[in-house]
């Protein structure tokens, strides 16, 4: 293996659950095994999938001022973009939304066989050199920051929260579908 920071390449050693192996040229860590670590990063995987499944299509944020309620899932955050800005949308929806869950997708496919002690999935090589390709372009954690600066600059002017609330659209009212109760 070749030291992720500095290149130096290593043959493989042999270390046990509570040892590391570092790098000896630049102390990088390159192997930190760690008990039902694969079971846990399928755990948080699917967890996060089911998140950004709710996030996307329940509302995640409501804002009420002078007697008016708004709140917005991230589908009808990016369908806000519409004409010119169609491509921020697309853009949107694609950083936050599709190339995290795909990356947590084939986490899992790698994963899954791997702590079940079985063979390797079929395309496991290809799919985990994907996921880690994808990494710097699952910007969800970005639009997270962003929501909280706005809603600290909003927060004077607004009253802002996590959440559906009673009053606003009810939390099945997707963006093509908005029933009246
Ligand atoms: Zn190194």
């Amino acid at each position: 293996m070749a030291c992720p920071k500095c290149d130096f390449v290593y043959s493989v050693p042999e270390v046990t659950s509570n040892e590391r192996a570092y790098c000896h040229r630049c102390h990088t860590v390159l192997i930190a095994p760690r008990r039902k670590a694969g079971k846990q990063i399928i755990a948080l995987a699917a967890s996060v999938l089911i998140l950004i499944a709710g996030a996307t299509v329940y509302p995640f944020l409501s804002i009420s001022v002078g007697g008016q309620t708004h709140s917005a899932s991230i589908l009808e955050t990016a369908f806000a973009f519409s004409g010119a800005l169609t491509a921020l949308a697309v853009a949107v929806l694609m950083f936050i939304v599709i190339i995290p869950a795909v990356r947590l997708v084939l986490l899992i496919y790698v994963l899954l066989p791997v702590i079940r002690d079985l063979a390797l999935a079929r395309y496991a090589k290809p799919a985990f050199r994907m996921a880690e390709a994808l990494t710097p372009w699952a910007m969800a954690e970005i639009f997270a920051l962003g929501c909280a600066v706005a809603l600290v600059k909003l927060a004077d002017l607004a009253d802002v929260a996590f959440g559906w609330r009673p009053g606003c659209s009810p939390p099945w009212s997707f963006w093509w579908f908005s029933p009246k109760v």
